[in-house]
């Protein structure tokens, strides 16, 4: 019961990767507020882990600092913030809509930002965690992926900078930069074999990652067993970045 006592605050909580982290926190004793830009999404996953749902679109300022005072009028306080809500979106640069670029940019990135800006006057100190999920493409680039790339790379470095401004208050800040994983974010590519099959091929362990197995790795990071992991940028991939992307030359030159 790690979180025994503790309130979380998990956007993008009424699906995949946030729905999955509020279900083990809960279990270990969280007290969870779950924000979604459908209230439906939020409502459900609320009424599962026994919390407070809210929606909030939270890439609009007032939407993000409303759903955190709602959180803060109804338990006092966010011990943990797990800002985890994100898009992407596809198209090289000249063929991006702007418009795109900057919906992308919001959720993935502004939205953080507002959340933080919110929350840490709020957050214990010492003992508040936040935790961003960032992504594997934010350390590299992907093809056609332009805008989610520079989000998420900006979420890595901004995760750096407040971890150095608040460490001795000791408010620490961490992110995860997942694979791929499997979620609604990424059905799609099960209805296309091919993709699928190329894609699993170049992870080292041949398979997505499961919600379930990036919640762990945010739990203990939001966790106090995490209590000296501040501004570290977690990867759990299943081996993606830890390849180079060259070929294994083995099969071609045995014999
Ligand atoms: P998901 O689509 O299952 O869940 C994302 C949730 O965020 C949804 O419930 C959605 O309604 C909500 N959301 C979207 N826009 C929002 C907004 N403006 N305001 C509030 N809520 C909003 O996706 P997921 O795979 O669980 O993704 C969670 C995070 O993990 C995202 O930041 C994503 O970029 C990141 N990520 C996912 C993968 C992957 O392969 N699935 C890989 C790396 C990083």
């Amino acid at each position: 019961m790690r979180f025994n006592n503790k309130v979380a605050f998990i956007t993008g909580g009424g699906s995949g990767i946030g729905a999955a982290t509020a279900r083990q926190m809960a279990r270990e004793g969280a007290t969870c507020v779950i924000v979604d830009i459908s209230q439906e999404a939020a409502d459900a996953v609320a009424s599962e882990v026994g919390g407070l749902g809210l929606a909030a679109d939270v890439s609009k300022r007032a939407e993000t600092e409303a759903a955190i005072a709602a959180a803060v009028a109804q338990h006092g306080r966010i011990d943990i913030l797990f800002n985890n809500a994100g898009v992407g979106c596809f198209g090289k640069t000249p063929d991006l809509d702007p418009a795109e670029w900057e919906r992308v940019i919001a959720i993935d990135l502004n939205a953080v930002f507002y959340a933080c800006h919110a929350a840490i006057p709020h957050m214990p100190k010492p003992g508040g965690a936040i935790v961003n999920t960032a992504s594997i493409s934010g350390m590299a680039g992907d093809y056609n992926f332009t805008a989610y790339n520079a989000a998420k790379a900006a979420v890595i470095n901004y995760t750096r900078s407040m971890a150095i401004d608040h460490a001795r208050e000791g408010l620490r800040v961490n992110a995860l930069c997942p694979g791929l994983i499997a979620t609604p974010l990424t059905a799609a590519t099960d209805q296309l074999p091919e993709l699928k099959r190329v894609w699993h091929g170049s992870i080292p362990m041949g398979r997505a990652g499961t919600p379930d197995e990036m919640a762990e790795v945010v739990c203990f990071l939001a966790s106090d067993a995490a209590s000296y992991m501040t501004g570290s940028i977690v990867v759990a991939d299943g081996g993606q970045t830890a390849w180079t992307g060259q070929p294994d030359v083995a099969p071609y030159i045995a014999g």
